[in-house]
Order: C-alpha cells, then structure tokens, then sequence
C-alpha cells in the first residue's frame, strides 16, 4: 500500500515537474526578422498603421513557423518569412519598392545558409515577383553565387519562378516619395538649404514613409531550424531615387547577409555604402569567430559604435546555434520581431521597446 501511494505521488510530482518545464518561457528564439530601420516615432504613425505592421510581421512569423514545424530547412523558412514582407507594400521589397531615378523598380535579395556556407544572390532585378526566391534558386540550383540584372531574371523564368511586370510593384505612396525626393534635391541645390527644411511635413503618413523609406525598409530574416543550422536572407528595392545601376549592401555576401552555423545568421538594414565598407555581417561573424565575442558584444560593437563613428545609420537581426539573438539598431525604430522556441510571438517597431 505504501508502495503503491509512494508510486503515485512519484508520478504526480514528475507530471508537475514536466508542465512547469514546459510552461516555462524561452527566451531563445528560431526566428527573427526586420523590415528596415530609420525615423520609426510612434507620434508619426496613426494606430491603423502601427496595427498592420505589427500584423504584417506577425504574419511572416507564422509563415516561418509553419515552415519549420513541417521540419524543413533554416533556408526555406527565411525564404517564407521574406515573401509575406515582399507581398506587403509597407516594406520596401517585392511589391511597394521604392522607385529609381528613372521611375522603375530594381531589386536586390540574398540568402546564404550557414552549414556548407551556400548562397545565393540577385541584384538589379525587375521581374520576380518574390526576390529572395530567385536568391534561393540561385543558391541550389545554380554554380553561381550572383547574378545580375536581365541575366537574373531569364534564370528566374527558366526556373519557373512567377514573372510579373515591373509595374505589379509600383506603389502611389512610394511615387510621391520618389517625387519629393526628387523636389528636395533641387530645393537643395537650389537654395543650398538644409533637407529638413525642405521636406514637406504636412503629410504626417507620407513623412513617416519618407523618413523611414527614403533610405532604410528593406526585409530580413534570420533562422535557427530543429536541427540548429542557420540560414539569413535580406530583400530590397534599395534607395529611392537610386541611379547608374547603384547596388547596395543587401544582395551583398558578407555585407547585408551572412550565416555561419558556427557562430550566427546575420540580416542587415541601412544606409548600403557604409554596410559594404564596413563588411558588417561578416564583420560580426569574424568577431565573433576570431575574437571569441558573443553574438551580443559582436553585434553591439558593429552597430552603435564602428558605424556611430562615421554616421553609417542601420541596424541588423542576428542569431546564434544556441537561440540567442540581437536587434541592434542606431536609429530612431526598426520593424523587428521574433519567434521563440516556445512559439510566441513579439512584434517591435520602436526604439524604446
Ligand atoms: N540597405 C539597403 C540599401 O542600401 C537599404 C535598406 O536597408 O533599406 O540598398
């Protein structure tokens, strides 16, 4: 008898036991991702606009999620998470990209995954609808890390990715934004004036999206998959008003994007010259891999004080084997959230969160 309560009471102990474990929070994560840093105040955006961002990421959560739940690889969940923000005309990627001089849309997307370090990238693109896929299908299916251009997306459709016109991402906010731009450069040399000053503050939407967008929206995505492998991508329009064929940081190996199962999947967001020159992804990589660093110490010190030093504003999302991540930024806000290992979800935007 007394066997047999000390048995019962063994088990009730080590069911209490498990559901605490599994009650427990996680602060590790599987999933970060962005969707670009810059002049984010909560006073310039109407809670109609906050509630669909915070939703939008959400949503790109939930797509990696599924993704990773189905056992798939860290790669094909950066590829799901990146294609609701491309489908979203808040973000500047796919659809809602930001305009060139010449009012066209040109994109650039990377991906790289960390275990044999593959990658795949495409710049200067104006006809697959989702970008990063093209990224993607360039990695596996491809001897070539980069392609470029026309070049880029006759692989595209010879790989069956889905071609859309190159007005499918043409967005009405992101024209006027080009346009002020446009007026803002001229009022520059014309006066020799200061840019505040001549930027138009009577829209506060319109604003936000110019100070925001003007330079800083692209997407991003970093995971960690079942197995620890890493994987990051990035997609872009790039900055508005970009002419000559200028290329930033975010189809760039080693600049926007990099993933190293040995130290951390890394995303980036900013200003694209100061990110190419200061080989930021790779930058954290090799602190961390050469200095012994922390994800956290490594990404700290790329972000908020080698870039602060010379004004290269950004910021980037990163992860390690082991779950933790940074979301380091030097600007005001960034679009930013995460998937714990425990499945919550949170979504940010501001600087103060
Ligand atoms: N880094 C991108 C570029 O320079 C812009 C961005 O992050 O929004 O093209």
């Amino acid at each position: 008898m007394i066997r047999k309560v000390t048995l019962i009471l063994a088990c009730f102990c080590c069911f209490q036991m498990q559901a605490q474990t599994t009650n427990k929070m996680s602060n590790k994560a599987r999933i970060v991702i962005h969707g670009g840093a810059g002049t984010i105040l909560k006073k310039n955006l109407t809670p109609e606009r906050e509630a669909a961002y915070h939703a939008k990421l959400k949503e790109a959560l939930v797509a990696g999620k599924e993704t990773l739940d189905k056992g798939e690889k860290a790669e094909i969940a950066v590829v799901e998470c990146i294609k609701v923000m491309e489908n979203s005309p808040l973000f500047n990627a796919g659809k809602g990209a930001v305009f060139t001089h010449e009012e066209t849309i040109e994109m650039d997307a990377s991906i790289m995954e960390g275990s044999k370090l593959n990658a795949g990238a495409a710049c200067s693109i104006s006809r697959i609808k989702n970008p990063i896929t093209l990224a993607l299908a360039i990695m596996n299916k491809s001897h070539h890390v980069m392609l470029s251009g026309k070049g880029a997306d006759d692989f595209g459709k010879s790989q069956n990715l889905e071609i859309v016109d190159n007005d499918y991402f043409k967005d009405s906010i992101r024209y006027r934004q080009l346009k002020k731009v446009q007026e803002m450069e001229e009022a520059i040399l014309d006066h020799d004036g200061d840019q505040g000053a001549a930027v138009d503050s009577s829209e506060t939407e319109f604003n936000i999206t110019l100070g925001e967008d003007k330079k800083f929206g692209t997407v991003g995505a970093v995971v960690r998959d079942n197995n620890d492998h890493l994987a990051a991508g990035t997609s872009t329009g790039g900055m508005t008003n970009k002419r000559f064929g200028r290329v930033g940081d975010s189809p760039l190996i080693g600049a926007g994007t990099y993933a190293n199962d040995s130290t951390c999947a890394i995303s980036c967001t900013g200003h694209g010259e100061f990110f190419i020159r200061h080989a930021v992804a790779y930058n954290v990589h090799s602190r961390m891999y050469l200095k012994g660093e922390t994800l956290n110490e490594a990404g700290d010190y790329v972000i908020n004080k080698e870039l602060v030093k010379v004004d290269g504003m950004g910021g980037l999302i990163g992860i390690d084997n082991e779950g933790n991540f940074v979301m380091p930024f030097n600007t005001k806000g960034m679009f930013r959230a995460v998937l714990y290992e425990d499945g919550r979800i949170e979504t940010m935007m501001y600087g103060e969160e």
